[in-house]
């Protein structure tokens, strides 16, 4: 039976759409390894790894195994007053992969709810610490941490995509995004506002959220280490918390395993989600460090006031040790430099291009920064001709694919930004 794509367009909202002028949607009716395979039996190599999550590809054996077997046991149980396998061996792993300072763990349903579970974690522990005034978090411009009401309130309020919602949002301190690059000079200048603010207002102030090194939705801009450094180093000054939101970098993506390994620093609180399971299910994880674990602890309520209904499901916990075993198991430790090297290689050329204001690469990412804003109908149709999946937004042509690409693969990825570049 063929995909009823009218009743789609009538009756389905589909990412960030309009119901009344929707965008195409491609039939994909199966995935295997970097492909997308259309209704029409076309196969699509894939350029997003569904959002930077299938990092392992699709239709993995390995992976496939995780789920099932787990789903012969069980589906699903509450998490309130008992535990499970799944859960407790993934918690296990994902302490041992970590900074040392992290020591708990919440498992949460998705990236968004892990940054707001952070946020909570931040504001019960201050007031844990009879510091009632500490209420306000900290942000970067073109920084981005998800779409519900706390973590849109930490987005870029301007250039993100929540501008509209602004006097709804519970309101925070944003300071300009940094100017280094990661591969050029730091400028001492970049760290002025953070080292200012605090100095005046740390009485406020409850912690500090980044996207280590890559700041993703909010403009695929990879900033210098210094500034994470020395932002580490204020926030101790100040007794101010540390979140770093690894969501869309942890496990790999930025050629380490978590991007904060760059900086070699440790956050107090950390989100992860995404590669996390492998692009199977979803869920996300944050973690704290004992001092938080312990305030928050001694609060009022006695306990982090958040229990969702699919916590730590079973299904989603046996794919993502499945998941992590293959990160543990480090192949991806020569599959993202050969795919960095690549991505450099064969941009390269898209420098030369007028439409083209820079070409960036770190890691498994390769962004193409446009003068102007794309058509992002025109050019996913002509990315879907050219045989490829890439999906551009405003002024970003760029790929995060699945760390087992081929070589050949890749090619056919840059071999379309090329031609969608002229060059
Ligand atoms: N933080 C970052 C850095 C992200 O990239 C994303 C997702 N794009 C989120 C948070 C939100 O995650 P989710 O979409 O799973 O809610």
């Amino acid at each position: 039976m063929s995909i009823n794509i009218a009743f789609d367009r009538e009756h389905i909202w589909h990412p960030y759409t309009s119901m009344l002028k929707p965008l195409p949607v491609y039939p994909v009716v199966a995935a295997q390894g970097c492909e997308l395979i259309l209704e029409n039996g076309q196969r699509l190599i894939d350029g997003t790894a569904s959002w930077w999550s299938a990092v392992h590809g699709y239709n993995h054996p390995t992976l496939n195994d995780a789920i099932t077997t787990q789903l012969s046991k069980m589906a699903h149980v509450m998490f309130g007053g008992i535990t499970h396998p799944p859960a407790v061996e993934l918690c296990q792993r994902l302490l041992k992969m970590m900074p040392g300072n992290l020591t708990k763990v919440f498992l949460a349903d998705s990236g968004s709810i892990a940054v707001e579970v952070a946020i909570k974690m931040a504001l019960q522990y201050w007031l844990a610490s009879e510091q009632p005034s500490k209420t306000k978090l900290i942000s970067l411009r073109k920084g981005y941490h998800g779409d519900t009401f706390a973590a849109m309130a930490v987005c870029d309020p301007v250039d993100g995509m929540h501008d509209m919602f602004a006097g709804l949002l519970a309101q925070h301190y944003f300071l300009p995004a940094p100017e280094s690059r990661f591969d050029g000079d730091f400028i001492a200048n970049d760290i002025s506002a953070l080292e200012q603010l605090l100095a005046e207002c740390h009485t406020n102030i409850a912690a500090l959220i980044v996207e280590p090194i890559v700041q993703g939705y909010g403009g695929m801009r990879f900033y210098h280490p210094e500034y994470l450094r020395q932002a580490r180093k204020l926030c101790d000054r100040y007794h101010i918390l540390l979140i770093a939101d690894e969501i869309a970098t942890g496990f790999g993506r930025s050629g380490k395993l978590f991007a904060c390994e760059h900086a070699g620093i440790q956050p107090d609180i950390m989100c992860v989600g995404k590669a996390l399971s492998g692009g199977y299910i979803s869920l996300a994880a944050t973690l704290c460090t004992n001092e938080v674990a312990r305030g928050i602890s001694q609060s009022a309520a006695g306990g982090l006031m958040h229990g969702p209904t699919f916590m730590a499901n079973p299904l989603a916990c046996a794919v993502a040790n499945a998941s992590l075993q293959l990160i543990e198991y480090g192949d991806w430790q020569w599959q993202v430099p050969a795919i960095e090297a690549q991505l450099k290689r064969e941009l390269a050329a898209c420098r030369n291009s007028p439409k083209v204001k820079d070409v960036r690469v770190l890691g498994a990412i390769g962004v193409l920064e446009m003068h102007d804003k794309v058509d992002v109908a025109v050019l996913q149709q002509q990315f879907v001709e050219l045989g490829v999946w890439i999906r551009p937004f405003n002024h970003l042509i760029y790929v995060m694919p699945p760390f087992i690409i081929t070589e050949a693969e890749l090619s056919k990825l840059t071999h379309a930004m090329r031609v969608i570049t002229g060059v």
